[in-house]
């Protein structure tokens, strides 16, 4: 049992130090591919239930824009997130405005806010270059 807990646990450190070693907010599934070349007996599986366990203790953002698989972040501070549609890429946005977001949202509506997440969809400038 012993064992197999330090196993447990060495998995998921493995997994949080690929997720913090990369800006390109990755799927489970390339989180996988990576971590496969150190535990070779590393399954899909276990890799989604490391991730959320990690989302659920709130030691990485789980990303949902509504593209056919989740994204992760290792970054957990307050910031937004910007989507090309061209490429796919996600990039990080400092902008200080969820606090304003959720003041005023508050203020009209009489709801409990936990969470603010926003999210901008367009074109990169990689993009928009090319497509000059
Ligand atoms: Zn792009
Ligand atoms: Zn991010």
């Amino acid at each position: 049992m012993e064992e197999k807990f330090k196993r447990f646990s060495r998995q998921r450190e493995e997994i949080l130090e690929i997720l913090k070693g990369t800006k390109i907010h990755p799927t489970a599934e390339w989180i996988y591919f990576q971590a496969k070349k150190k535990i070779p007996k590393l399954s899909l599986g276990t890799v989604y239930r490391n991730l959320n366990n990690l989302h659920q203790k709130g030691a990485i953002r789980k990303l949902q824009f509504g593209t056919p698989f989740d994204h992760f972040d290792a970054n957990t501070s307050s910031h937004q997130h910007f989507i090309c549609k061209k490429c796919g890429k996600i990039y990080d946005l400092f902008l200080n405005l969820e606090k304003d977001l959720k003041t005023e949202a508050e203020r009209k509506v009489k709801f409990r806010i936990e969470k603010v997440e926003v999210a901008f969809h367009g074109v990169c400038l990689n993009c928009l270059k090319f497509s000059q």
